[in-house]
């Protein structure tokens, strides 16, 4: 398979032509090899515009999902993000090109290791990872200046807004179990700016702040 060629036609297709401008958010894209992170019997289809199953229940999302939530971000090189949902890692390898450090969580212990052979494979050193329920956040390291929750929550967890920096952003699907809204959080003193970027289907969050059960 010629995979940088099917690389540049999703980021023209499905990233750039629906208005992703950041230049570094399409570098990254153009870099990532998408099809390490996913399934074998899905490989070909690792650059489609859908989400694929990776095991456990879980997804890959779509990859203009993963760049619209990234460019909400507004990375610029030496942040600390943290990731709740780690999932394939795919995620957390674009992170990885933008920020200075990713914290990635996750609370299925297989996808969890699965997601960083890879990306040691890779060569990422910047990335840490935690097992766990990530509606907690991860306080030890926080303040953070990006929160990027890849899982539908029901409500904005407040250990995560606690765990925010002055003037950084959350981004996190919020609603119903099986459909949601992307909101940005944005930190301003004692307040919280909030934005919504319209609706999305995302698997649940699991955990202490997000929905009690699968
Ligand atoms: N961004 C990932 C990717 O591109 O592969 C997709 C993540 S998938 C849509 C959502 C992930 O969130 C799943 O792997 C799920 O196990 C995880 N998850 C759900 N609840 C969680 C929680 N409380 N803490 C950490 N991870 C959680």
């Amino acid at each position: 398979m010629d995979w940088e060629t099917l690389r540049k036609r999703m980021v023209e297709e499905q990233i750039k032509r629906r208005g992703i401008r950041d230049k570094r958010v399409i570098d990254a894209f153009l870099k990532v090899p998408r099809h390490e992170f996913v399934p074998p019997e899905s490989k070909v289809e690792a650059y489609n515009d859908y989400p694929l199953p990776i095991g456990g229940g879980q997804t890959i999302s779509q990859p203009y999902m993963v760049a619209l939530m990234t460019e909400l971000l507004r990375l610029k090189g030496n942040e600390k993000v943290l990731e709740i949902g780690t999932g394939s890692g795919y995620q957390t390898a674009i992170l990885a090109e933008l920020a200075g450090e990713v914290y990635t969580v996750e609370r299925i212990e297989s996808l969890l290791q699965r997601a960083k052979e890879i990306l040691d494979r890779l060569g990422f050193k910047n990335i840490f990872y935690r097992v766990g329920d990530g509606t907690e956040g991860w306080r030890e390291y926080s303040p953070f200046d990006g929160i990027i929750v890849t899982a539908a929550s029901p409500k904005v967890s407040a250990p995560l807004l606690e765990q925010l920096r002055e003037g950084g952003r959350l981004v996190i699907p919020v609603g119903e179990r099986y459909s949601q809204d992307l909101v940005r959080i944005t930190k301003k003193g004692e307040r919280f700016k909030e934005e919504n970027f319209g609706p999305c289907v995302f698997v649940p969050l699991i955990g202490e702040f997000g929905w009690k059960n699968d």
